[in-house]
């Protein structure tokens, strides 16, 4: 199921989205917000986010990913080969440029 885009950043050949998360703390749903960038990188895109979902289980499929790519697609148009992904937090830089 693919996630509501909460905003889009730009930065430099990278784009930035903002998606809304959700993790479990003791018996509670925590909500807040996820960031993952895409950024194309020869003929791939490269989706680097750390999330709940990831952390808990590195095979699970993670609902920010999906979400995150047709986000990239729909700003930059581009086309790809593969996904690639990594691990990392994404914080959002002041000079990243707001598109939505
Ligand atoms: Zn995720």
């Amino acid at each position: 199921m693919a996630k509501e885009v909460l905003s889009v950043f730009q930065d430099g050949r990278a784009i930035v989205v903002v998606l809304p998360s959700y993790s479990y703390h003791q018996d509670d749903i925590v909500y807040g917000q996820v960031l993952v960038r895409v950024e194309k990188l020869a003929s791939d895109l490269f989706v680097t986010h750390e999330c709940g979902v990831v952390e808990k289980n590195k095979h699970a499929s993670c609902p920010c990913v999906e979400a995150a790519i047709n986000a990239y697609l729909t700003v930059t148009q581009e086309t790809y080969e593969d996904v690639v992904l990594e691990e990392k937090k994404i914080i959002l830089a002041p000079d990243m440029k707001q598109l939505s």
